[in-house]
């Protein structure tokens, strides 16, 4: 009983002490191994603290990495009436906006949500990459199509580009547009610019092949549209002309530089005659295409039909998903006459007849 006593308070003794012993033989160990490492751990030193604060960037970064993804599909739409001014717009549109949304992915991230302007969006996306396909086609028709291949082309071309860049600037414009107040006023300037390069690119083959035997006065009205185009064009990158207010006044401006039209239009009837006009001179389809286009204006501008049923056409139907349609619809109607005035020309042999018309 004693003996295992004595053994129970010598061994807890002993073992301290031979614990103790391999602590310092560790220790002195240690501190030799430490000796022996100085100098390289003196020079580990810097690169560890620069790895450590590389890490810890990296892990920053990560962070807000994953709190930006959670917030780009968090995000939720929100009513008009708590939009901040500069994206406030159209007060017949009561709910379904987004909220403003300072990165550009999260902004084309929402072209596949549903929202006021998913429509607005995928209208002139979708109608763009039809004129980008339409503009292949024709571009890489056979040239034995055409009376003069390489000046036709270049012709058409223009109207080819003025449509798909008025068509890409405006899906663009409508994606980024709750981004912030400055990406909206630049993208907005370039969305209204665009308008005017459609309008200008549809003049020059309705002009060339209309006044085909004619060129001075080709010339003249080209040169015109072009002044009233870049007139347009600099008038909207003013920064009161994207302000609601202005709404009557943009889409005045606009009809009236399509409207100019008028002049080479009456010029063309009072030489060639109304029959021939309407027949060989395509009116039908130029007319149908100003009525698409004003009719576009007109509900722009009134704010048809939401004026009337305030928060029913939040996310469809509304004034500007119908105006956008109507551009489209109207863009092709004028290329679909382009066409015919060109296979005209084409089986008319091109030449420019002895009674010194068409
Ligand atoms: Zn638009």
């Amino acid at each position: 009983m004693s003996a295992s006593a004595g053994h129970r308070s010598e061994g807890p003794a002993h073992n301290r002490c031979l614990f103790a012993r391999r602590v310092v033989h560790e220790k002195e160990e240690e501190t030799t191994e430490r000796e022996e490492e100085d100098d390289e751990e003196e020079e580990e030193d810097k690169s560890s603290d620069e790895g450590l604060l590389l890490q810890a960037h990296h892990a920053m970064e990560r962070m807000e990495e994953f709190v930006h993804k959670m917030w780009e599909g968090r995000w939720r739409v929100i009513p008009h009436d708590v939009l901040p001014d500069w994206l406030k717009d159209n007060d017949f549109l009561l709910h379904g906006h987004r909220p403003p949304m300072p990165s550009f992915r999260a902004c084309f991230k929402s072209i596949f949500r549903i929202h006021t302007e998913t429509g607005n969006i995928w209208t002139h996306l979708l109608g763009c990459l039809f004129f980008v396909c339409l503009g292949i086609v024709y571009m890489f028709r056979p040239n034995m199509s055409f009376v003069a291949p390489f000046q036709e082309k270049i012709v058409i071309g223009a109207f080819f580009l003025g449509a798909i860049l008025c068509l890409s600037f405006s899906w663009l414009f409508h994606t980024v547009y709750c981004h912030s107040e400055g990406v909206s006023r630049v993208f907005s300037k370039l969305d209204y610019s665009g308008i005017a390069f459609l309008i200008m690119g549809s003049f020059v083959p309705w002009l060339y092949y209309s006044f085909y035997c004619s060129p001075q006065p080709c010339f003249i009205y080209l040169i015109v549209v072009c002044i009233l185009g870049i007139a347009a064009i600099t008038v909207s990158q003013c920064d009161f002309f994207a302000t609601p207010q202005y709404r009557g006044v943009r889409a005045g401006v606009f009809v009236g530089l399509g409207l100019s039209g008028v002049v080479p239009t009456l010029h063309f009837m009072i030489t060639e005659g109304f029959l021939r006009a309407t027949t060989m001179g395509q009116m039908g389809w130029l007319f149908l295409m100003a009525v698409l286009y004003i009719t576009g204006a007109c509900l722009y501008a009134a704010r048809i039909p939401e004026r009337f049923f305030p928060g029913k056409c939040d996310i469809w139907f509304h004034s500007h998903q119908l105006f956008h349609i109507l551009v489209v619809a109207g863009a092709f109607v004028h290329f679909h006459g382009v066409s015919n005035l060109q296979e005209f020309r084409y089986t008319a042999g091109g030449g420019c007849a002895e009674e010194g018309g068409v």
